[in-house]
């Protein structure tokens, strides 16, 4: 049975992510996620995707959508912003704890998309992530450059396809290493087949806990969703500002234009209680919060 590995293109449809000039995150997020795909696709990995097209989703959804496939693998395309344009350039990729074989693609990737030309930023432990700690598979979020820097957009559009590489070779080497070791602790496995398939769903599930306010993907899109409000503002660049921060503090935000504002929310949960749990959350850091439908 070949690894399934569940790419996500981050964000999506009425979240598009950070924005700069015109450019939209969850765009470049589809096109490199799809590339990434294919190239996976074309090794024999069998690959299912959270979004081909530009839908909303929730990061609960997202990683739901990971779950239910029975993935052994989810990997995550973002792109990242600082809080001014040009403040940061690099690569990055995130994972929920210090360990384990999502630890050793995360370096392996951000070493070849480093070989590209970009700056490495390194790994980041961002335990609060939605689709790095609701995801019963090892889970890596790949923030691409940062979209608000012109070195790294011209990178990401020069060097495109060999992004893709770079980090479809990440998840590959780091695979191959991880059945070298596989087969060679299970000699009497009469089956060659069967080893090839890496032992990554060994993972103890505590290491992964899953988050209270994480809704279950509904099974059909429910009539009403609660959201969590944290702001709403005219200028989108204020709405940036918060988005920004509550992404910082690992929540799944998301800025929503509508009626005139740029609404800065949180979730978007079919069941009352979640978006309870979830707004509990935010106003403890800090933040004015109410729900809103
Ligand atoms: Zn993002």
């Amino acid at each position: 049975m070949a690894t399934k590995i569940v790419v996500d293109a981050g964000h999506g449809g009425s979240n598009p992510g950070a924005m700069y000039q015109g450019r939209r995150e969850s765009d470049d997020a589809l096109r490199l996620a799809m590339a990434v795909g294919k190239i996976l696709e074309s090794e024999g990995y069998d690959v299912s995707y959270t979004r081909t097209s530009d839908v909303t989703q929730s990061v609960g959804q997202k990683a739901a959508i990971a779950n239910e496939e029975g993935a052994d693998l989810f990997v995550s395309i973002h792109r990242n912003a600082g809080e001014y344009p040009g403040q940061y350039t690099g690569v990055q990729t995130l994972i929920y704890d210090d360990s384990g074989i999502k630890k050793q693609m995360a370096e392996r990737i951000n070493a070849n998309l480093a070989a590209l030309g970009f700056r490495n930023a390194g790994i980041s432990i961002r335990p609060n992530l939605v689709v790095l700690n609701s995801t019963e598979m090892p889970a890596l979020l790949v923030e691409a450059g940062f979209i608000d820097s012109d070195t790294d957009n011209r990178l990401f559009d020069s060097r495109f396809q060999a992004m893709a590489q770079a980090v479809a070779d990440g998840i590959t080497e780091t695979l191959e290493g991880q059945r070298v070791t596989s087969s060679d602790v299970s000699e009497e496995e009469p089956d060659g087949e069967e080893r090839r398939r890496p032992p990554m769903h060994q993972r103890p599930p505590m290491m992964c806990p899953p988050m209270p306010p994480v809704p279950p993907m509904p099974p059909e899109e429910p009539e009403e969703l609660y959201r969590v409000q944290a702001g709403a503002f005219r200028e989108r660049q204020n709405a940036d500002n918060l988005l920004q921060l509550l992404e910082n503090d690992g929540f799944p935000a998301f800025i929503v234009y509508q009626d005139g504002l740029y609404k800065v929310q949180v979730g978007a949960f079919s069941r009352l209680s979640n978006a309870i749990a979830m707004e509990r959350e935010v106003r403890e850091k800090g933040y004015n919060t109410y729900i809103t439908t």
